[in-house]
């Protein structure tokens, strides 16, 4: 019975993960659409210069759907989170344009971050998801515009600060997301990490979103903290554990002069 339900438990798993994979997809292909879109209106317009960014925005995203589907691949053995020395402020600077694009013209973003930002590690690929994730959903709370305030940090957090019981005291990286959207009520807060949970027009959402995030932030050691007020907008913050470690050195391309290693 113990074996059962184990697999039981597996499959739920499993049935949550591809789910999300498919959510995270979608997305992926939004993007790409878009890109394209413009493209062609460019194109018809006759406005040729300058297009090659449409084309890379294309690419990467084309990249980082292939990347998932590796992962589902990868899952059907095991899933495992790749966790590497990361500057989270760096990755989400490498993520405005495709998250600026996502989001659309009516709603602005920017990126802040505190001086001398400590470093995680974590999954960056599953970080990144779950950021654009976090942008979607804070998009969707503006439909008549507004911003978006990607914001990185250090949070050194004692038994009172550090966010549910489940979360021990110690040195975190945070990374919010702040919308200035429609805000949650307490009773939607209570439920948005179940998977399937949406208040979204059928067709609109998976209700996986914030709870793919929970996961990978859970998995990864942190927390996920929401603060939202109705009528004022809504933040997400991840909390990452502190890694004690320097960044590995630039890409050998980038640093073709750097001595040899061993
Ligand atoms: P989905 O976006 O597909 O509905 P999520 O798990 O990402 O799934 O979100 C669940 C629900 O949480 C949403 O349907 C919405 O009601 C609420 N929500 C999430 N993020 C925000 C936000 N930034 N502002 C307002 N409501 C939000």
């Amino acid at each position: 019975a113990e074996d059962q339900l184990r697999q039981s438990q597996k499959m739920e798993a499993v049935g949550q993960l591809t789910g999300g994979l498919a959510h995270d997809f979608n997305n992926l292909l939004a993007g790409i659409s878009g890109s394209l879109e413009l493209l062609q209106i460019r194109v018809s317009q006759g406005r040729t210069a300058d297009l090659d960014r449409f084309i890379t925005s294309a690419q990467e995203a084309t990249a980082r759907a292939a990347s998932l589907t590796h992962r589902l691949l990868a899952f059907s053995r095991r899933q495992t989170l790749d966790p590497v020395p990361t500057a989270v402020d760096r990755l989400a600077a490498g993520m405005s344009e495709l998250i600026t694009r996502t989001v659309g013209p009516s709603v602005t973003m920017r990126i802040a971050s505190a001086p001398d930002l400590w470093i995680t590690r974590v999954d960056r690929n599953q970080l990144e998801n779950a950021l654009l994730n976090l942008c979607i959903n804070a998009r969707d709370a503006m439909p008549d515009g507004g911003s978006i305030l990607i914001e990185a940090g250090n949070a050194a957090l004692d038994e009172k600060a550090a966010p549910g019981h489940d979360m021990p005291p110690g040195e975190y990286v945070s990374i919010s997301v702040t919308d200035t959207g429609t805000g949650m009520p307490p009773d939607v807060i209570e439920r948005v990490f179940d998977p399937f949970f949406t208040t979204k027009p059928l067709g609109q959402g998976t209700g996986l979103g914030l709870s793919m995030v929970y996961g990978f932030v859970r998995q990864s050691g942190g927390q996920v903290r929401i603060d939202s007020a109705v009528g004022h907008g809504t933040t997400v913050r991840l909390y990452l554990p502190r890694h004690r470690a320097e960044l590995p050195p630039p890409e050998p391309e980038s640093n073709a002069a750097a001595a040899p290693r061993a």
